[in-house]
């Protein structure tokens, strides 16, 4: 399959792109190759797509269930909630997500929850890349421990190369340590990647610390379960030594801005984690804490927060914030994606230059992170496949339909 984009702007400049499958094949004049699709670029910038690292895309079912509550009590009503939904309403709630992902851009979602054959169906329905995390906890039963482990293990990579399976232990406040141990093994045997969420609050540390002696990242340490397929959500409450632990275990620390404002759980400390060259990406955390998925939003406000809690302008640059939300996240996942150069995948979106918010466009980055929103992307390549054009992926009226009745019922 040869896929022409034609016209295009790449940094500033315009140029023919060839797609050929999966990769990027030719930058520049494309001649004597037959092609199959022609995608008509002119007005429009391409840029790479957005890897979202922590994600729980099934609550997007929950959008505006409950609001304004401190992180505890918000999970308690959630909790309650979430244990009525059904497989159904997980694939639902997952095609939704994917939908509002792939109309901001997203071609990648690192998700942590329940049901997740009905994630992966979701997740091979829309076409997007996923790392399928499957959740732990302490209170689950034997019985579901061993469906998760038996998930893992049998997941294939022949039923969808874009989708990876792995366990994801939710919290150090919801796992024992044998439960971390047990996911890291089952993680080095399967995909090798491991999710979980960390220090994500003063109080999670401050129990830890009456526990252990330890900070929540020592604490995973000393289990001998931090590498470089960790991949932590939040990491807000990093103390200089905690920086250095991730920075030499190449740990990944996923920034959730949005979500850590909306819970008033802390501000993630950039300067330290740039000073201690700890590996940064971007995500957007679940629905019910954010309340959307685009990492448009989260890139600005990732940009914002760290100028204004550091009173410095050029903390968090729009090209570093960018590289977290894209290039820094596929490399987290050893995806060969990130950037528009032949030999990489073909992850992509053409931005709408006619669009109000992109005008006028001196710098396409600065425009893509400080001004743009999901209305500025007209079209999103996945893995060489076309999963959005003219602004409309297939499907999306039913989706959205099927997810109105929810708030009815
Ligand atoms: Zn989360």
């Amino acid at each position: 399959m040869n896929t022409l984009i034609k016209d295009v702007q790449l940094e500033g400049k315009t140029t023919n792109i060839l797609i050929q499958d999966n990769v990027f094949k030719t930058i520049g004049e494309v001649s004597n190759v037959k092609i199959d699709k022609t995608i008509d670029a002119k007005n429009k910038a391409i840029i790479p797509a957005f890897y979202n690292l922590h994600c729980h895309a099934g609550m997007n079912i929950l959008r505006g269930y409950c609001e304004d509550l401190p992180l505890f009590d918000w999970l308690q009503n959630i909790w309650k909630r979430e244990a009525e939904l059904k497989a159904e309403d997980i694939y639902n709630g997952t095609r939704l997500a994917i939908l509002e992902m792939i109309k901001s851009g997203t071609v990648f979602f690192a998700d942590m929850y329940w049901h997740h054959k009905e994630i992966v169906r979701a997740v091979n329905d829309m076409g997007v890349r996923c790392d399928v995390g499957v959740c732990y906890m302490d209170r689950l039963s034997q019985m579901e421990k061993n469906e998760n482990d038996d998930f893992i293990k049998n997941f294939s990579k022949e039923n969808n190369p874009l989708i990876t399976v792995s366990p994801a232990p939710h919290a150090i406040y919801t796992c024992s340590e044998e439960l971390y141990r047990h996911c890291y093994e089952l993680a080095k045997e399967n995909s090798g990647f491991m999710q979980t969420h960390l220090a994500e609050t003063i109080s999670e540390v401050n129990d830890c610390e009456k526990n252990t002696r330890l900070t929540p990242v020592q604490y995973l340490n000393s289990l001998g379960v931090l590498d470089d397929k960790t991949i932590a959500a939040h990491c807000v409450h990093f103390t200089e030594k905690d920086a250095e632990i991730f920075a030499e275990k190449q740990s990944v620390a996923v920034h959730n801005p949005c979500s850590n404002m909306k819970l008033a759980s802390g501000v993630f400390k950039i300067g330290l984690m740039k000073e201690k060259n700890v590996r940064m990406t971007l995500g957007t955390d679940g629905c019910s804490s954010n309340n959307n998925l685009s990492m448009i939003e989260e890139m600005k406000f990732a940009s914002l927060l760290a100028k204004v809690s550091n009173q410095k302008p050029d903390i968090l640059t729009a090209e570093q914030v960018f590289e977290m939300a894209t290039i820094n996240g596929a490399k987290a996942y050893n995806i060969n994606a990130g950037k528009i150069m032949e030999g990489m995948l073909a992850d992509c979106i053409l931005v709408d230059l006619n669009n109000e918010r992109m005008t006028p466009n001196y710098n396409t980055i600065y425009n893509i992170v400080y001004s743009a929103d999901s209305s500025s992307i007209d079209t999103v390549i996945c893995n060489g496949r076309v999963l959005m054009e003219n602004h409309h992926v297939e499907n999306e009226e039913e989706i959205i339909e099927i997810a109105k009745n929810y708030a009815k019922k």
